[in-house]
């Protein structure tokens, strides 16, 4: 009699979620659970908290839709809080276990958290799961991962990979162990909404993203995706697939289909090409694992020093630069940027500010709704020139950008004066 321990991490869903359902199919008793770690409620080295306002209510959202899909078959989802090593050993205590799975990460935090949980004895199984493609399909070892993205696009489209096959839900999911935990369920916690953007939720995103392709948006998608007001202007699918409510898979595939009925277009391809960057920042974790979370990153040149007061006029969208304060007040007030925006700021607060790129990261790490370990590292570290990127940093001209982007001030407008 087996009992399986399934740790739900940023795979916030049961469709297409490799472990959940081997783990559903080799398990006689399965418990569910998710880990609030500790460190979410902790103050940053540069001052503030971790984890803000926007992704607290989207994470809520997301387990509790996710509890309710659970309950439906019978099953429940446990929450806690701590160190997730601290909670296997008192689960192990209350209702022993044999195995933990859960999805891998491959980012320094979330395996040091492994490797805490292995070193104290347990068996835990990993699946890596979050992205488009399968590394096993990939001409090369993700330790000889093309570091210029060009180049491993090139190499994934002279194979003709577009995306792995998503897999279905489990048509069963086995009943939870007997126990006596005294858990702290945090429904309620959070009943208190504000306005928001997205609702969390596998449910929801399903629902988001084929409202998406129903509107024929990716045809404009092209065209559009350095706008900078609206929902349409870019898919909107970021804070879904960051807590994986649904996999980059699924919406590969949803995308093919719709090629198939409504004929591939420059926009349609550029939506990949996006995804693709996506899983390009995900496997050079595989290659440089820690290296990318130095001071440094992968370059030697000197660092900006932190001045906390320009860093309290950025954060708080008062440079006295138009356009980027308009972009910093959008942040703040929900969560959320447009690609281009992310760009521009990012390289105003490292190029005009000299600022310290460490800083600016864990701003979006605390703001962002969409945060995504290796999106956030990824370009921060393109930008600031200290990843693989051979240009050496990307400065951005923010008259320029202004212009080109925002040419009658409507977006400046609109978040300059908001209340
Ligand atoms: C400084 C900086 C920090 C960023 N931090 C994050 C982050 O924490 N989380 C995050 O998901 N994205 C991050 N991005 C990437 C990108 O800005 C967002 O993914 C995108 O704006 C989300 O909006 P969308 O879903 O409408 O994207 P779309 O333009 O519709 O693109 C579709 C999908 O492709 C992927 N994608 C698009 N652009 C990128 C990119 N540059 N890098 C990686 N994936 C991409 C995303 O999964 C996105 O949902 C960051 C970009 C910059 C410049």
């Amino acid at each position: 009699m087996s009992t399986i321990v399934y740790w739900f991490r940023n795979d916030l869903r049961l469709g297409d979620n490799p472990g959940f359902k081997e783990a559903c199919a080799s398990a006689n008793y399965l418990l569910p659970i998710y880990i609030h770690p500790n460190s979410n409620d902790d103050l940053t080295s540069w001052g503030f908290p971790r984890f803000a306002r926007h992704s607290r209510e989207f994470l809520q959202q997301s387990l509790h839709e996710l509890r309710h899909q659970l309950i439906t078959q019978g099953s429940t989802l446990l929450e806690f809080n701590g160190k997730p090593a601290e909670v296997f050993q008192l689960l192990g205590k209350q209702a022993p276990f044999d195995t933990i799975y859960c999805e891998q990460i491959q980012a320094p935090e979330e395996l040091a958290e492994v490797n805490v949980i292995k070193n104290l004895g347990f068996n835990i199984r990993q699946f890596w799961q979050s992205s488009m493609l399968d590394p096993k399909d990939l001409p090369f070892d993700l330790r000889e991962m093309p570091d210029v993205f060009t180049k491993f696009r090139q190499e994934v489209e002279r194979r003709n990979l577009f995306y792995v096959e998503p897999i279905s839900t489990p048509d069963h999911i086995p009943p939870l162990p007997l126990m006596s935990i005294a858990t702290k369920l945090k429904e309620g916690l959070f009943a208190k909404q504000v306005e928001s953007l997205f609702n969390g939720g596998e449910l929801s995103a399903l629902a988001h993203i084929d409202q998406y392709f129903e509107s024929r948006l990716p045809d404009t998608y092209k065209q559009t995706r350095n706008q900078l007001i609206g929902m349409d202007y870019s898919s909107k699918f970021s804070p879904w697939l960051a807590f994986g409510c649904c996999s980059s898979r699924t919406i590969a595939q949803k995308l093919k289909n719709y090629e198939s009925t409504y004929g591939a277009n420059d926009g349609t391809y550029w939506l990949w090409f996006e995804l693709l960057w996506r899983d390009y920042f995900r496997f050079l974790h595989f290659k440089y694992g820690i290296k990318r979370y130095r001071p440094q990153g992968l370059v030697d040149k000197v660092l900006n020093s932190f001045d906390e007061k320009k860093f309290q006029q950025w954060t708080s969208g008062c440079t006295g630069e138009d356009f980027i304060d308009a972009g910093m007040r959008e942040l703040q007030e929900t969560g959320f940027l447009s690609n281009r925006m992310r760009q521009v700021v990012a390289s105003f607060w490292i190029y005009d500010m000299k600022g310290d790129w460490r800083a600016g990261a864990a701003w979006f790490e605390s703001q962002l709704v969409d945060y995504d370990v290796y999106s956030n590292q990824g370009n921060w570290l393109y930008i600031a020139g200290r990843g693989t990127d051979p240009r050496g940093g990307r400065p951005f001209n923010v008259k320029k950008q202004a212009q080109d982007h925002d040419p009658d001030g409507a977006y400046r407008s609109k978040w300059l004066n908001a209340p």
